[in-house]
């Protein structure tokens, strides 16, 4: 019995942002093989944003990014809200638009004052403008030239989205939308290589997506497309020949796999049934915390040898 580590070991853990609802897996944690990440919400962002712009050249990328958001400002999809709130991070200016509407599952349309962007001419300017997909294009059988297209099928093989800019039904430019990666991940990942341990990526997510993420960010061994039920056998496999693995994850469908880790770690603004299956809670939404985690414990049971 070392009571007083223990002590140390938790109020040290609860001043950097964990909880410790099991102290033998705390323990554990120095001795980790595999770190296993869930990706959506945990390496992830959880939501679309805007990874990519081109055009083809008679629109700068911030001219082209506001005539998009002038159509999408009264949009209430998720793209119009990844194209606004790009434009804003930008600090660029929205072109009034009016005659707004909605085309079910293709895209948006309004007329556009485009006198900004066709700067010289000193003149208004009204243009109809479209945002939309694929849909939307094939619909208005519109010509892509050839530099958008290259542009949308490489981001068709990363798994992203692509969303298209027409000025009088030509297109102009095009946007790549994903799932953003956050920040902190990639010092998360980092930080556990150099302590050691490898990292691998769990996700119900396609294929293209989940080897893009993985390439992105250094990541070992990634399992694409698993669903819900099927994640715990990941950590099972991954366990075989004594392995030690951690499995971090904030949703509800990773709760079997948080219980079956040796490590389980339920991540921010987890689920409640995703902190009742872990081991460990971290407060903060960041994967940093688990590099933090397992130095923690290193530190900590390494005077208890
Ligand atoms: P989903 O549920 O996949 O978003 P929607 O019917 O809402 O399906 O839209 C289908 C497709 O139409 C989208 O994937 C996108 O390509 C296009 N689209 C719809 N609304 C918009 C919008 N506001 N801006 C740009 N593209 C849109
Ligand atoms: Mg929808």
């Amino acid at each position: 019995a070392v009571p007083l580590v223990v002590a140390i070991n938790t109020s040290m853990a609860a001043s950097n942002g964990m909880l410790i609802r099991d102290r033998i897996a705390m323990e554990e944690a120095r001795n980790l093989d595999v770190v296993v990440f869930d990706k959506t919400g945990t390496l992830t962002k959880g939501e679309q944003g805007i990874v990519d712009v081109t055009t083809t050249g008679t629109l700068t990328e911030n001219e082209a990014l506001t005539l998009m958001a002038a159509v999408e400002t009264d949009s209430e999809h998720m793209i119009g809200e990844a194209i606004l709130s790009e434009v804003e991070e930008r600090g660029l200016t929205v072109p009034d638009a009016t005659g707004f509407e909605a085309l079910e599952g293709r895209g948006v349309r309004a007329t556009v004052d485009t006198t900004a962007v066709t700067s010289g001419t000193g003149e208004t300017k009204r243009e109809s403008v479209h945002v939309g997909g694929p849909n939307l294009i094939r619909h208005l059988g519109v010509e892509i030239p050839g530099e958008i297209d290259a542009f949308a099928e490489r981001a068709g093989s990363r798994g992203q989205g692509v969303v298209y800019l027409l000025r009088e039904e030509e297109a102009v430019a095009a946007v790549a939308l994903a799932d953003v990666v956050r920040e902190e991940s990639f010092e998360a990942i980092e930080a556990l290589h150099q302590m050691g341990v490898e990292v691998a990526m769990l996700t119900g997510d396609s294929e293209d997506v989940a080897r893009a993420v993985s390439e992105e960010l250094g990541i070992d061994t990634y399992f694409a497309e698993v669903l819900p039920a099927d994640k715990d056998e990941k950590i099972v496999e991954l366990q075989e020949g004594g392995t030690l693995v951690a499995m971090v994850g904030d949703g509800v469908n990773d709760a079997p796999a948080l219980t079956r880790a040796d490590v389980g770690i339920a991540i921010g603004s987890g689920t409640d049934v995703a902190v009742e299956s872990a081991d460990v809670v971290l407060v903060e939404n960041d994967p940093r915390d688990v590099a933090s985690l397992v130095r923690l414990s290193r530190k900590s049971y390494r005077k208890m040898q």
